[in-house]
């Protein structure tokens, strides 16, 4: 139990195999008297410290916990790519061009009106919130020299 090792030589053939894994990978020798008594020598090997939690009786090794997390802005700009910042505006202009939509559908006219002029309304407070209010708060050069011809 305190071997903290995965991997052992194999008696017969030399080359390194699994501990607990009843035959040895390369040359099948038999290194437990069975697949039961290898896996529970296994869980208690794994018990005996919380540091072994993640490794499995078929490693040759512990596992590297690795750090995946990706910074996608910074890798973006490093190759020259352009990313719209961050912007729930488009949400809000979804949800109008829903009610749009539903008012396309032949219901009462007084229905489809009502339907059209809520869609509408929330429709246009999503596009004046996202290219006027927003742009200008992030832009706020680019829309003061150039307007709408702001390069994006
Ligand atoms: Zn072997």
């Amino acid at each position: 139990m305190s071997n903290p090792d995965l991997a052992v030589d194999c008696p017969r053939c030399g080359l390194r195999t699994a501990r607990f894994v009843d035959h040895c990978r390369n040359c099948g020798y038999k290194l437990w008297p069975s697949s039961v008594l290898a896996s529970a020598a296994f869980k208690s090997w794994r018990a005996a410290n919380p540091g072994r939690m993640a490794a499995s009786r078929f490693d040759l090794e512990l596992p590297v916990e690795m750090d995946n997390t990706i910074d996608f802005e910074a890798r973006a700009h490093q190759l020259g790519i352009h990313i719209f910042p961050n912007s729930n505006w488009p949400f809000l202009i979804c949800f109008g061009a829903l009610f749009l939509s539903l008012a396309a559908i032949p219901f009462e006219p007084v229905v489809r009106v009502s339907l059209a002029v809520i869609g509408g309304v929330i429709f246009l407070v999503g596009v004046v919130g996202w290219v006027i209010v927003e742009d200008v708060k992030i832009f706020p050069s680019d829309s003061a020299a150039a307007g709408h011809e702001a390069p994006h």
